[in-house]
């Protein structure tokens, strides 16, 4: 895929009069003349600068209130001169994957969002971590349980908050879900269902296992496994490792068994969860689809389109469900990330929940090699 161009720069005052001009964004507005100064932005470095870090997260650090581009790490020179150029910090915060030890000696940058494919996210994420930054790693986490373990370590010994990027657990309508579901009014709900797939025809880096770890299970199905943990979890206490009791999975037959290698081209699966839910899911490279269901006896809600970067389409029993939406996922998820690094929190978006997903993929791939067996999860 190509990789989309740098977003136009708009002038920092035109996004203030446009943030400032929907009522609805209030709450995710920068401050304004009157109000105390900000304090300090974190400063960020992007390693990797594809399709999502320049046609998604460049756009959404032109919005972002507590934190800004001061480096990246590339593989790419030219790319790296082009970031440097848009968002103005000098070519030495230019560093390759080779030279990250050196982001040590780089006061500027506080935190590194690892945006490489999967494969490299444990060596992109350690190496921050040894150089003394927070990282944001993209999801998948890893490919594995076990190199998302190495990377919790690699934090920990570092003493530097990780977070994943999920995108969808500041999502408005995902975040009302989450809510009803735990309320007596509307919750719980038992019955779940979803699918996230899209048609792959280029061969890249996404259908190779040694880069992605496995097909749309890794990269897209991951999102139906983010939104069944907010629809299920009543419990209420540490989201973050609320995971399901047992699995079971069936993977398509393969239509193009020579483009689909070595990693599955679709996968069905359930989900039980300890309170009798139960939930039904599917992703593809083969098909479109874009659809979440949660239903319980006092309240069902439907997402169609369920997994965007904007637009999503959301009813319930009782109408429609149209809040208001911050103008970009990922600013909001940043922000609220270099707040926790700020304040010395953890993420509720944490390389524990990351870790999970992980625990809930490798079950459902061990179900589908042995042909369908219930697995039980242990996370
Ligand atoms: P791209 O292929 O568009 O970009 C990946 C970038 O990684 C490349 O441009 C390159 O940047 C760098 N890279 C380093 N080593 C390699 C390598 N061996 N092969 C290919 N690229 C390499 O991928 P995406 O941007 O779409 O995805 C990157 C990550 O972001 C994935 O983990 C994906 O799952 C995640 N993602 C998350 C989304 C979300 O909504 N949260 C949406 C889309 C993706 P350079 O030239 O600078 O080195």
């Amino acid at each position: 895929m190509k990789t989309p161009r740098l977003p136009a720069l708009r002038s920092r005052r035109s996004f203030l009069g446009e943030l400032a001009a929907g009522a609805a964004v209030a709450a995710f507005a920068p401050s304004v003349r009157g109000q105390p100064a900000a304090p300090r932005k974190l400063g960020i470095a992007i390693a990797g600068l594809g399709g999502y870090a320049a046609g998604q997260l460049a756009p959404a650090l032109q919005l972002t209130q507590h934190c800004e581009v001061r480096g990246v790490v590339t593989g790419t020179p030219a790319k790296g001169r082009e970031w440097a150029q848009h968002f103005r910090f000098p070519e030495t915060s230019i560093y390759s994957y080779d030279t990250m030890a050196r982001l040590a000696d780089n006061r500027d940058i506080d935190l590194v969002y690892v945006v490489t494919p999967n494969a490299l996210h444990p060596a992109h994420t350690i190496a921050a971590a040894k150089a003394g930054k927070h990282v944001i790693c993209e999801k998948p986490m890893a490919n594995t349980v076990a190199e998302c373990d190495a990377m919790l370590a690699a934090c920990r010994a570092a003493k530097v908050k990780l977070s994943i990027g999920y995108r969808l657990q500041f999502e408005p309508h995902n975040l009302a879900m989450k809510e009803r579901a735990r309320s007596a009014e509307f919750g719980p709900y038992l019955k779940l269902s979803g699918a996230l797939a899209f048609p792959i025809r280029r061969r890249v880096w996404r259908v190779e296992k040694a880069l992605a770890g496995g097909g749309p299970l890794m990269d897209v199905g991951i999102y139906c496994i983010q939104a069944a943990g907010m629809a299920a979890d009543t419990t209420g206490t540490n989201h973050a490792k609320f995971a399901p009791v047992a699995i079971t999975a069936r993977e398509h037959p393969k239509t193009r068994p020579e483009f689909f290698l070595d990693v599955e081209e679709g996968i069905d699966w359930t989900m039980e969860f300890a309170n009798g839910a139960k939930g039904e899911f599917m992703t593809s490279y083969n098909v479109g689809a874009d659809r979440f269901r949660a239903e319980g006896a006092k309240d069902w809600i439907e997402f169609a389109p369920a997994f965007p970067y904007g637009g999503l389409k959301v009813t319930t029993a009782r109408g429609p469900l149209a809040l208001a939406v911050p103008p970009s996922q990922q600013a909001v998820q940043m922000d609220h990330f270099a707040q926790c690094v700020r304040e010395g929190r953890e993420s509720p978006v944490s390389g524990e929940m990351g870790r999970r997903d992980m625990v809930i993929i490798e079950a459902i791939y061990a179900s589908a090699a042995g042909g369908g067996k219930r697995v039980a999860v242990k996370v």
